[in-house]
């Protein structure tokens, strides 16, 4: 899956609005001066980049007027895509997406807040998976709700994967357990598994998720291999707020950043690369199977500045 061929045109709303918001603010201007660029950074700042990144992009900013004597507003677009891809470190390439290096039987467990996005996530790195090639099982943790388990056979349906499932009510520990039994037994290359929304502050849910985490290690020495922890990117900071909570909590290793397409303020993606230990795995950019995309920041950076 190449990235940003699908990418960019569901960007529309942040790239409109991150692109269109600078452009309203250095057009007609005829000065580079201070005023304009506070209102620069109060762009960034609206535009989710979060302040300590806004303030290091003007103040370099400033530098750079001073040292090179630059004047004309409209270049400043084009010098904060600059300093922003400088800023950013890439993503390796192991986590990029297109080398996925991955245990026999690669058991990836997917976690988050209620509504951030899970359960269809699942249902989209389903169809990844399988594109690239590998067996899927995916198992039905979330007993929770009774309609969770419909809304992810549905998803299983539709990429013809296997669900392993119980009756609502069940211990989401024990489905697990099923599951990756029953992954040994078919031999599947990967399993995804699903789980019930859950805030980091609740404590016996909490308790919940590391049973599940060592039911599933009892059965494969090492997994899960993946802990994806599905963050609703339209929540803004307080995404990046519950990233930070999650991951201690819960052996996070990779983050999913779903409803990208849904926010104006696109500079939340970067915000989380550049304040976050663990890495953005994926972008979600909409309900479809096809609507999620390994997250490359550079190219992501890119994305977002190109005319
Ligand atoms: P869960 O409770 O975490 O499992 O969340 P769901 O997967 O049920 O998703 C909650 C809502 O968000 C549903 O209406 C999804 O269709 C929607 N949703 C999930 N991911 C995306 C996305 O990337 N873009 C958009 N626009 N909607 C999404
Ligand atoms: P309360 O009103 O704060 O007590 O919370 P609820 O009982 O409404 O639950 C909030 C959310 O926490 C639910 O939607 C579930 O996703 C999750 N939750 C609550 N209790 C359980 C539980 O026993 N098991 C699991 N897996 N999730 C739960
Ligand atoms: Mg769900």
């Amino acid at each position: 899956m190449k990235l940003f061929s699908s990418f960019k045109g569901k960007l529309g709303k942040p790239r409109t609005n991150i692109v269109g918001r600078l452009a309203a603010v250095v057009t007609g201007q005829k000065q580079l001066d201070d005023k304009l660029l506070t209102e620069v950074e109060a762009t960034l700042i609206q535009a989710d980049l979060g302040v300590d990144t806004s303030l290091q992009i003007v103040e370099q900013l400033r530098e750079r007027v001073k040292k090179n004597g630059l004047t004309s507003p409209t270049e400043l677009p084009g010098l904060i895509r600059d300093l922003l891809l400088e800023m950013i470190s890439p993503q390796p390439e192991e986590v990029a997406g297109s080398d996925l290096t991955i245990a026999p039987v690669h058991v990836i467990l997917v976690v988050g807040v209620n509504g951030t996005g899970k359960t269809t996530t699942i249902g989209k790195l389903m169809k990844f998976y399988r594109d690239a090639g590998y067996s899927v099982l995916v198992g039905a943790a979330d007993t929770f709700r009774a309609a969770a388990t419909e809304q992810l056979a549905v998803w299983c349906e539709r990429n013809d994967v296997p669900l392993i499932k119980s009756q609502s009510g069940a211990d989401p520990a024990a489905v697990a357990f099923d599951t990756v039994t029953a992954a040994l037994a078919r031999g599947s290359q990967v399993v995804i598994i699903d789980t019930a929304g859950r805030l980091h502050t609740r404590k016996n849910l909490m308790q919940e998720l590391e049973k599940i985490h060592r039911v599933i290690g009892k059965r494969i020495p090492g997994a899960p291999h993946e802990v994806l922890l599905v963050l609703d990117a339209t929540t803004g900071q307080n995404a990046l707020t519950q990233a930070g909570m999650f991951a201690a909590a819960a052996g996070v290793t990779g983050l999913v950043l779903a409803k990208l397409d849904g926010t104006a303020r696109g500079g939340i993606a970067i915000a989380i690369h550049k304040e976050m230990q663990i890495p953005v795995r994926f972008v979600g950019l909409g309900e479809g199977i096809d609507d999620l995309a390994p997250f490359d920041p550079q190219e992501y950076v890119k994305a977002i500045f190109e005319d």
